[in-house]
């Protein structure tokens, strides 16, 4: 169903079961699971689908080695098991991830986590062999049996310091684990939403659709497009507003304090010698202050994050001069001989976690965990809230899995399906081993007539989905943009018809990589607005302004200089 379709059955039909507020992974995750099960579900976001917290992960899919010192055992055990579903479930979006942790002490720390544990010292230090060890035998432990990556190991100073001839030669050893993470995150959100509507034609999602108010029985909803409102009538509410829980909760007259957000900034560089020295690896480490510091190569870019700071307002976000600072020299402490500045940086991003409202006196004691907090209906409102408080990217399918349990129970509904073993998206038959993969690729390019190249690059991008891509590229004359030739034009078609596209930025900073690495020229964004103006009926005004608006948003939140997005007029 097109977004207005969606909406006509709406304003034609007010009433639904479930609605939730919040595409982020959690909304988005519960969404899939109730539509698993043949309840009827609204989702809505004000903003595009992941653009709140869930855009601004590390992108680790991970068990949360840390979390361990914070005795969050129960969380670390789900994590880990979710980390192997996701590489299961998602191959095509979820890789393994051997990280690499730099070791400068052998026994700092092991007074704190113990006392840690009692509650009796919360101020951060850094962690040494000792204490990481202990971790990562505990890590291995939670997964024992499963074989679906290999274990820790611990290398020596001199074997460290030749695999890695720039690393900091004052480390004493360094300590290797697996881990895995995930380049398009934004992605795997839309292929749920995608895969959701298919499974269940009573399951609809509306990006730019705003909870704008509600009461008695009744949530009013603002398109954030066309600026009309229309009113739902919901059974049960689920609020997955992420960081914005408390503002949507006022929004429905309940004044509740459930989340106390802190803020992560990441930047992107584009630096070989530093890629190169990665080996592959995330450069994972805690820093004096506590906070987990880490590097790993994304695509031909390398992603460094990140920080932990207390904010209120996650509208107000963005990565200031001194977080930039702060991460260039943590790289330097692991690669003092690498001369990496400002200049290296081709884009940056910030977002803030949604975690539990607390008072402890540092970031990272405060919980990872999730929980669903409810308001039950009263003489206000007369349906029930479940706010997702909390919650880590990687144990979204867990967490989905709860709430739906939780609202199934009210609408005395009985579970028909879960998505333990449920493949997303692409992932979706999708060839493991190489010797597969030659085969599908070699299968495509027979059937579509594209080139072996074109079709792994396509493979690489949206796994299994890049059948259907590659058979739509080649059913008209296509060509590669000018601005950008590993993509073409009718894949851009493609995405545009078919991902729930509304502006220009949705898909250059979510349906795609091009944003975040760095790609996005004024010549660029003037070639892409114009294959979509066409096919979402913008005026030429209108693609201006989609134009000017993917420039701001690039620049004002992204760091991206208004002369790269410049168009220089061809000669
Ligand atoms: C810096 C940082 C690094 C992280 N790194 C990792 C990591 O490496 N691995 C990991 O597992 N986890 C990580 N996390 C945690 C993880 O990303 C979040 O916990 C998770 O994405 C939260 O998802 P959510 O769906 O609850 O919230 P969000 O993704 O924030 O979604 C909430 C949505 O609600 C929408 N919304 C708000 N108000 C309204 C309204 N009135 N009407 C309609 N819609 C509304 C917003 O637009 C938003 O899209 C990180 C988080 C941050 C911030």
């Amino acid at each position: 169903m097109s977004r207005q379709e969606v909406l006509k059955a709406i304003r034609q039909q007010s009433e639904v079961s479930v609605l939730i507020v919040g595409a982020g992974i959690n909304g988005i995750g519960t969404f899939r699971d109730l539509a698993l099960q043949g309840v009827d579900v609204l989702l809505v976001d004000k903003s595009d689908f992941c653009t709140g917290a869930s855009a601004a992960s590390s992108h680790m899919v991970h068990g949360g080695l840390r979390y361990l010192e914070n005795a969050e055992f129960r969380l670390v055990k789900e994590a880990l098991h979710e980390r192997n579903r996701l590489l299961q479930n998602a191959p095509h979006y979820v890789k393994p991830l051997p990280t690499t942790i730099p070791i400068f002490s052998w026994l700092s720390g092991i007074f704190n986590a113990p006392l840690k544990f009692l509650n009796l010292r919360d101020k951060p230090s850094e962690r040494g062999a000792f204490i990481i060890k202990i971790g990562l035998m505990l890590y291995d432990w939670f997964t024992r049996g499963q074989q679906t990556l290999p274990a820790h190991r611990f290398t020596s100073r001199i074997k460290s310091l030749e695999d890695r001839p720039q690393l900091n030669r004052d480390i004493l050893c360094t300590a290797t684990y697996y881990d895995a993470w995930m380049p398009y995150p934004e992605r795997i959100c839309l292929e749920l939403v995608l895969d959701a509507e298919t499974s269940n034609s009573k399951a609809r999602a509306l990006n730019y659709v705003r909870l704008d108010s509600a009461a008695d029985d009744t949530v009013t909803l603002l398109d954030e497009v066309s600026g009309e409102r229309f009113d739902v009538k919901p059974k049960v509410v689920i609020n997955a507003a992420g960081p914005w829980i408390d503002f949507a909760n006022r929004a429905m007259q309940q004044h509740t304090r459930f989340i106390g957000g802190t803020k992560g900034s990441h930047i992107i560089v584009d630096h070989p010698e530093l890629h190169v020295m990665t080996r592959g690896h995330e450069m994972f480490f805690e820093n004096k202050d506590g906070r987990i510091c880490l590097f790993f190569p994304l695509l031909d870019k390398v992603l460094i994050g990140t920080t932990d700071i207390r904010i209120d307002d996650p509208e107000q976000v963005d990565c200031t001069e001194e977080e930039i600072d702060y991460m260039l020299e943590l790289v330097r402490k692991v690669f003092p001989k690498i001369k990496l500045d400002r200049s290296h940086i081709v884009y940056h991003f910030s977002g803030v976690r949604p975690l539990p409202s607390s008072d402890a006196s540092t970031t990272g004691q405060i919980s990872r965990d999730h929980s669903i907090q409810v308001v039950e209906a009263d003489d206000k409102l007369q349906f029930p809230i479940l706010s997702l408080v909390g919650g880590k990217w990687t144990t979204f399918r867990a967490f989905s899995e709860q709430t739906t349990d939780a609202v199934l129970k009210r609408l005395r509904i009985t579970r028909q399906a879960n998505t333990r073993q449920l493949p997303i998206g692409g992932g979706k038959d999708y060839p493991r081993f190489e010797a597969e993969q030659a085969i599908w690729i070699n299968r495509v390019q027979q059937e579509t007539g594209l080139s072996g190249e074109r079709v792994k690059t396509l493979f690489e991008r949206y796994g299994t989905r890049a059948e259907a891509i590659a058979k739509y590229a080649a059913a008209e004359a296509d060509e590669p943009l000018h601005s950008q030739g590993d993509y073409s034009r009718r894949e851009i078609m493609y995405l545009v018809l078919n991902e729930k596209i509304v502006h220009l930025d949705d898909l250059l900073l979510r349906r795609s990589l091009l944003a975040m690495l760095g790609f996005v020229t004024g010549e660029l964004l003037h070639e892409v607005a114009a294959i979509m103006s066409p096919l979402l009926g913008w005026s030429v005004d209108e693609m201006q302004q989609e134009i000017e608006r993917t420039a701001h948003i690039l620049q004002a939140h992204h760091g991206v200089t208004s002369d790269k997005l410049r168009l220089v007029p061809q000669v």
